[in-house]
């Protein structure tokens, strides 16, 4: 295993070929597992190359099998248990406890996912959208958002957060939580429609927007979702964030805006979490 620094807070992790990110700074292995899969030593071909998690991108689904396997063994967490959500850009929460644990496999739709059950992975897929990994050392929980810029608008991060408050008694004063990478504010330009929804619920949001071209503007996802959380209560020193772009770190990660087009799909990475019994 072979380990160096990337971006902020994240530390690149490099076993048997298989290369995936952590954060040094969320948690202690011991009692909680997590990864950030890369693009990087997997079996998939073409636009997909080469560490695909996803089936749902036209993906060969051998070699996405191959790949979670290679991922298994490079994490760890045995990913043929990993529970996941088919992601849909919402605000919808799910959480997997002992009764609807299934053996593997999804919850269904939803852009939360939130536990407290130790030994199951759980799992969100990304490639430009924010993976937000939380981890409540206090009520032993954890949860993962996904948060597009529609995700951002309807608060998905927060909520996810406010469902482990609800559920498990988490308090947001007491969590930690990590940005993964997405796409950055160098690469992210919306239109005045996207302006507007965050102008709409966001106070601040004329900070997290730069404007670049008349009626184009550069969005910052990774710092509008820390300032949601921070509104909520997380505290600044507990968030941990990678500052990396996926569009800049092409030959690490995917990135669905740079690659994706109407006749070609790109992969996905995976955001695993696991607590350990
Ligand atoms: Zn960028």
């Amino acid at each position: 295993m072979k380990t160096s620094k990337l971006g902020a807070e994240a530390v690149k992790i490099e076993t048997g070929g298989t290369v995936m990110l952590g954060f040094p700074r969320l948690a202690d292995s011991k009692v909680l597992s997590h990864a950030i899969s890369t693009r990087v030593g997997g079996v998939s071909q073409g636009t997909h190359g080469s560490l695909n998690v996803s089936f749902k991108v036209s993906d060969d689904p051998l070699r996405v099998e191959e790949n979670r396997e290679l991922l298994s063994r490079a994490t760890g967490m045995d990913l043929k248990k990993a529970v996941w959500v088919d992601q849909i850009h919402g605000d919808k929460i799910l959480k997997l406890d002992a009764k609807n644990s299934p053996k593997g496999g999804t919850l269904g739709e939803a852009d939360g996912l939130i536990t407290q059950t130790a030994g199951v992975p759980i799992m969100i897929q990304v490639a430009d959208c924010l993976p937000v990994l939380f981890y409540d050392p206090i009520h032993k929980a954890i949860g993962l958002a996904h948060a597009g810029w529609r995700g951002t608008v309807t608060h998905v991060a927060a909520k996810t957060l406010l469902a482990m408050g609800e559920n498990y008694g988490t308090r947001p004063e007491e969590v930690r939580a990590a940005l993964g990478p997405c796409i950055g504010p160098c690469c992210f330009e919306v239109g005045e429609d996207v302006r507007i929804q965050f102008a709409d619920v966001f106070p601040w949001a004329a900070e997290v927007m730069e404007g670049s071209t008349k009626d184009h503007w550069k969005l910052n996802l990774s710092e509008a979702n820390a300032r949601q959380l921070i509104e909520v209560g997380v505290k600044k020193e507990n968030l941990i964030r990678s500052e990396l772009c996926t569009i800049q770190n092409i030959d690490l990660f995917y990135s669905h805006r740079a690659e994706a087009s109407a006749k070609k799909q790109t992969g996905r990475m995976g955001v695993f979490m696991m607590l350990e019994n």
